[in-house]
């Protein structure tokens, strides 16, 4: 018998939520029951050094319609997700942080939007609560900032908190990037886009996997993969400072050969010095940003390793139990 056709799939990434994990799969099972029967969430356990794993196969038993997959190491969030999407199935596939800082609930909400035809619907945070001014301030400052420098539309204040239909997964399947930021690249892919609005919920256990470091590599990817602008600015910048130079060499020489007051000169010269040797170095580092990510794209690994899934954990049992007979 065919499988019947799955309306909607939720991919839900997980690391270290152990503590959560029996309120996430009851609160996920109810939205979506609240919306179709064909539906299946998969869970992807992105190396969690807790018994979240554990707690997922448990929620995952004789249920057909909750699924893992269980990454060979910790691949970060973004690659999770994208692990769920290809393994997806549904029409409609939401993507939903696995905390439940994001209310299961408003997938509700956002079904609706996409069966009024919308092929993109985000979750917009009213409020983010239990987030430190410091993480909202520069959450901020970055969305503004990454939305003038590209070219196409970037929503702002957006997480991957959404919903897409299947036509923009099977584009967003071809944007093989490794270093993903796959807000942005949805946004590339433009489509008829909407909103549902939400107030971000504290977390309820454990803390932020997302420290400054991880949040300064997902914007830096974000900038990197969307934006040649900073290899502008180097060259911009580059130019600006050539013609200041120049002028602070018109002005020694007029002090040397003119002015007869030259000589002093060694704060003009450590100051120009440093600042060239700044200036330099900040090129070379946006040029090296660029160039690792070439590298990481021209290696071609496989993005992702999976360990296992809740289909293979199924065919290695019923051949075990074969191999006792
Ligand atoms: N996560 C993941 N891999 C990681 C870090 C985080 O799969 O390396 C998951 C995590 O379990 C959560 C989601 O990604 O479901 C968002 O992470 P987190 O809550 O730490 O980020 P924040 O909400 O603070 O931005
Ligand atoms: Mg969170």
């Amino acid at each position: 018998m065919p499988d019947k056709p799955i309306l909607l799939s939720i991919v839900v990434p997980v690391y270290n939520e152990e503590l959560i994990i029996e309120e996430l799969v009851r609160r996920m099972t109810a939205a979506a029951e609240q919306i179709t029967s064909e539906y299946e969430i998969i869970f992807v356990n992105d190396g969690s050094k807790d018994s979240s794993l554990e707690k997922l196969k448990q929620a995952c038993v004789n249920q057909s319609k909750l699924h893992y997959i269980n990454f060979s190491r910790n691949f970060g969030h973004q690659i999770a997700i994208s692990a769920g999407m290809d393994y997806a199935k549904g029409a409609a596939i939401v993507t939903i942080d696995g905390d439940l800082q994001d209310p299961p609930e408003l997938i509700v909400d956002m079904v609706r939007e996409w069966q009024n035809g919308y092929k993109v619907v985000y979750a917009k945070r009213h409020a983010r609560k239990g987030e430190t001014f410091f993480k909202r301030f520069t959450a901020r400052a970055f969305y503004r900032i990454l939305a003038r420098m590209v070219s196409f539309e970037i929503p702002v204040d957006v997480g991957d908190f959404r919903l897409i239909s299947r036509d923009v997964l099977e584009y967003l399947k071809q944007m093989k990037e490794y270093d993903k930021y796959i807000r942005g690249q949805i946004a590339w892919l433009g489509f008829k886009s909407t909103y549902v609005y939400f107030d971000r919920d504290e977390r309820k256990f454990g803390k932020t996997n997302y420290p400054f470091k991880k949040m300064l590599k997902l914007a830096f990817n974000g900038i990197t993969a969307f934006s040649d602008s900073p290899l502008k600015w180097a060259t911009t910048l580059g130019f600006i400072v050539c013609a200041f130079s120049f002028l602070v060499g018109v002005y020694a020489l007029l002090s040397y050969f003119v002015w007869h007051n030259a000589v002093r000169g060694w704060a003009s010269l450590i100051i120009s010095t440093t600042f060239l040797g700044g200036v330099q170095l900040l090129s070379i580092g946006i040029i090296g940003e660029y160039i690792a990510r070439i590298i990481s794209n021209v290696r071609q690994r496989p993005l992702y390793v999976v360990d296992a899934t809740d289909e293979t954990d199924k065919t290695d049992e019923e051949s075990k139990e074969v191999g006792v007979k």
